[in-house]
């Protein structure tokens, strides 16, 4: 449970978008709102930086929203 509401569905292991590799584990809600979050950040970073799979240094993954597990 967190501020989204709570867990609902099953929780998977999800890969981060952040390009990271890692991989987080979520319920479906929570990726489905972790995804609403950051998708449009990443987004803006590969319009600013096309020629890389992989966001910049100073891509901060904690700001984005990466924690191991949300639902402390
Ligand atoms: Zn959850």
């Amino acid at each position: 449970m967190d501020e989204y509401g709570p867990c609902q569905g099953p929780v998977n292991r999800y890969e981060a978008l952040s390009g990271s590799g890692e991989l987080y584990p979520r319920c479906t809600r929570h990726y489905g709102t972790y995804v609403e979050r950051v998708q449009p950040r990443i987004d803006a970073i590969r319009q600013q930086y096309p020629d890389t799979d992989t966001p910049p240094s100073w891509f901060d993954p904690t700001y984005a929203g990466e924690r191991w597990n949300e639902d402390d």
